[in-house]
């Protein structure tokens, strides 16, 4: 062998090496979680989703992508083939007559039927496929109501013996009222604490229990502030908004959006 072909050999099997590790490098990045968030209805003329959500998954490691607001179910199979882990936002009040056979009562406030359709057959698909869900606020008591639950339309008219403001005037980032969060529970294990403060952003709350369900956190009027799926680890809702804190820097509530990609993680293998 002349001593230009063992150079010119060196030089491929070096190129090959090394684009070898370039792709391993760039499978790395590619393997990062893709994080559904549901979108707002926006009246019916924006369908969007607020910064703090997507700047939570982007800090606990995944990546964000706004799942925009349709009634074809086919379309809502496909954007669920694309993604790792989906994220229940809040919002509407969720329609009582329609998915828990209640008359509506004075104090409802405002109903999204569009999106109520929408997220009711995202989140139904999206647990068929055993994709992890975290549901926050209306996402949390749609968990519930999509498998049987009911609510409490109005917590201050029905709920005569609270004396907590659920409807706080403090930043979101500033807890307002404490919760007691059972030993064991997924939420326990993603903050590792058993009281905490939380913020408070809703006039409904979780009434009768899904079953399949379990109440894992409540405040000290005994309103639900957090349930989760019996026997599974990728399916649980907060009643509270923990995007508030982390998307301005507060980690005590990071750990519920690290636990959903770390679940959606697995996916990605
Ligand atoms: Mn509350």
């Amino acid at each position: 062998m002349t001593m230009r072909k063992r150079t010119l050999i060196t030089a491929l099997i070096f190129i090959a090496i090394s684009s070898l590790f370039t792709i391993s490098l760039y499978g790395q990045q590619g393997k990062k979680p893709v994080i559904g968030i549901s979108s707002t209805w926006g009246e019916g003329v924006a369908t969007s989703v607020p910064l703090t959500y997507v700047e939570s998954v982007i800090r606990a490691g995944g990546v964000p992508v706004v799942l925009p607001l349709t009634q074809d179910t086919a379309l809502i199979s496909n954007m669920l083939d694309r993604i790792d882990g989906l994220i229940m936002t809040g919002g509407e009040d969720l329609d009582p007559l329609r998915w828990y056979g209640e008359e509506p009562v004075q104090a409802l406030g405002q109903l999204a039927p569009e999106r109520d359709s929408f997220d009711i057959a995202l989140v139904r698909m999206a647990i068929s496929r055993g994709l992890p869900v975290l549901g926050i606020c209306r996402g949390h008591q749609l968990l519930n109501v999509a498998f049987g639950g009911t609510l409490y339309q109005d917590i201050p008219s029905q709920i005569k013996s609270s004396n907590i403001n659920h409807n706080q005037k403090a930043p979101r980032y500033h807890g307002t009222h404490s919760i007691q969060i059972e030993k064991g529970s997924l939420l326990h294990k993603q903050t590792g604490l058993e009281k905490v403060s939380v913020n408070s952003y809703h006039h409904q709350a979780v009434k009768d229990i899904a079953s399949g369900f379990r109440i894992t956190a409540r405040s000290p009027d005994g309103v639900v502030e957090a349930i989760e799926k019996i026997g599974s680890t990728k399916i649980y809702g907060v009643q509270f908004h923990p995007e508030g804190f982390t998307a301005n820097g507060i980690d005590t509530f990071l750990g519920i959006f690290q636990h959903l990609i770390n679940e959606a993680a697995h996916r990605t293998k």
